[in-house]
């Protein structure tokens, strides 16, 4: 008996040690990861696919070692992205992920390594050796005869025409979205740059904006679910501010569950059914720099190299920009640090400035956005650090109000501000589920706040155009052009179009589920 195991055994190693045998193990070993980290919603399809790739190397390593060798040495670089992708980012932001990288500078890199290099690199790290030791062996063992790559070569091909009638599916192959969204971040950053030569080109034509406010602040909020404001109705006093300063209020409608999309619809002419059209035309920060606004940028969100390359297109139109948050997607500092920076530029004469001011809001994690003595709630549950993020929120908006108000109070017979607000895209808050950018998204990602103040009249019939009905953000740009005057009319959009994730994806909100019951 223990002879037959320690036979069995001989011969499994010196099956192990051939030729064939590490060609074997080290395809293998290629695509160990797709069979034992998947846990995703497409598990069978992955492990399937890893099967046939796992074929193709060994047919490969067969036919041609030099192939074998970069094919093997490509995989390896993609699943050490993969790796370090779906333990920091998840896999769904892997396109926004490598516009990050191939726009971001080499400084930029090294403090992201710094912060971003855990245990799961350091597992990879010793997986990835072992992968190089055993391609090594498998090219240093003697080489297959010629018949032998013959049969390879020719197997090869119903491979790879299965592998071709099977791409819709594959797509789901890590190895293989990876490589699609590298390429399609690639493109979308050369029509983001091809967009800043056609906004300066436009630019430089004069508008009018006969309403003549001396003092323009947009605050473009951050994942604020407007259930949880009691300007909306929620039972907690977590608006106390705009609840004081009664507001024109509208039940706004994210067009996009992301931030990278739901800025441009907020502040472009892009709508949800031709995201595209952001790509050729400037949005209100070069609109308002033609009625003559000095304008500034403040951004509690990341600068250059954060991957919100569509905001930072926006961002750059502005005369000034200023960037408050380092590179820590985490630890940020506070929303405060906006109101001070404004506070330095902000004039107390007729100057007319216009100034976009991009909250972190209630993006996660939440205990991080508002210091401790604004908890509302004391509770450590997530519903409760949400609501206190909301309540700092109301805050923010109370410290920027009261800076603008009192630069303004005697200008154009106090008529002189122009204040609005509005998130980007709501929030799933609950203890089991929270978050934004599901696919497909939920009810609660899309229902934002809405929000202007104006002394003068044209805020009444911008109110009473939307009586009851709910406004699509991508109305955003066309209220405030009204408001300034630089049209007649507003061009309400009470579509219930919205995003999912990317601009391809457009859905119903109405036929959305909610991902619970509101309170
Ligand atoms: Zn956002």
């Amino acid at each position: 008996m223990i002879g037959f195991w320690r036979r069995s055994f001989e011969g499994l190693s010196r099956a192990a040690t051939s030729r064939a045998g590490f060609l074997v193990l080290s395809s293998l070993w290629l695509f160990v990861p797709y069979f034992i980290l998947n846990s995703g919603q497409h598990r069978l399809l992955v492990r399937g696919m890893a099967v046939l790739f796992v074929l193709l190397a060994v047919l490969l390593g067969m036919a041609s070692r030099g192939i074998y060798v970069l094919f093997g040495l490509a995989i390896l670089l993609l699943n050490a992205v993969y790796v370090h992708l779906k333990y920091h980012w998840g896999l769904e932001l892997s396109e926004s992920r490598f516009e990050a990288a191939f726009s971001g500078e080499f400084s930029e890199t090294l403090e992201y390594c710094r912060i971003y290099f855990g245990s799961p690199e350091i597992v990879f790290f010793l997986y990835g050796i072992a992968a190089l030791y055993l391609i090594y062996r498998t090219c240093r063992s003697p080489g297959f005869s010629r018949r032998a790559r013959i049969v390879a070569g020719l197997l090869l091909l119903p491979l790879l025409a299965l592998l071709f009638f099977v791409r819709g599916p594959a797509m789901h192959f890590p190895p293989v979205f990876l490589v699609k969204d590298v390429f399609e971040a690639k493109s979308r950053l050369g029509q983001i740059a091809e967009r800043a030569a056609i906004v300066r080109a436009v630019q430089s034509q004069p508008r009018a904006c006969p309403e003549g406010y001396e003092k323009i602040v947009i605050v473009i909020g951050e994942s604020a679910l407007r259930d949880r404001m009691s300007l909306y109705g929620y039972p907690l006093e977590t608006t106390p501010f705009l609840d004081s300063l009664r507001p024109y209020r509208f039940d706004g409608l994210a067009g996009a569950n992301q931030t990278r999309y739901a800025v441009p619809l907020l502040l472009t002419h892009a709508s949800v059914g031709d995201f595209q059209e952001f790509f050729s035309t400037p949005s209100l920060v070069s609109e308002l720099k033609a009625c003559g606004y000095e304008t500034w940028w403040i951004s509690n969100q990341g600068g250059p190299g954060i991957g919100e390359t569509y905001v930072e297109s926006i961002a750059d139109e502005a005369d000034h920009q200023r960037f408050m948050s380092s590179l820590d997607y985490v630890r940020i500092g506070y929303d405060g640090k906006i109101v001070d920076t404004l506070g330095r530029y902000l004039t107390g004469d007729t100057r007319k400035q216009a100034f976009f001011l991009h909250l972190r809001g209630s993006h996660f994690d939440y205990q991080e956005r508002y210091p401790s003595d604004f908890a509302l709630k004391p509770g450590v549950d997530v519903v409760s650090q949400y609501d206190n993020t909301i309540y700092y929120t109301d805050h923010i908006l109370s410290e920027i109000f009261g800076r603008l108000d009192s630069a303004t109070v005697n200008m154009s017979d106090g008529r002189g501000l122009l204040f609005a607000y509005a998130s980007d895209h709501g929030e799933v808050v609950s203890d089991t589920l929270h978050g934004h950018g599901f696919f497909p998204g939920f009810k609660e990602e899309y229902r934002i706040p809405m929000i202007f103040w104006t002394r003068r009249p044209r805020g009444d019939s911008l109110q009473a155009g939307a009586e009851g009905r709910t406004v699509n953000e991508e109305s955003f740009a066309g209220m405030i052009e009204y408001l300034t005057g630089m049209k007649d009319h507003p061009d309400l959009s009470f579509s219930s179009e919205v995003i999912s994730l990317a601009p391809e994806n457009i859905q119903d909100y109405n036929r959305l589920k909610s991902a619970f019951s509101q309170p």
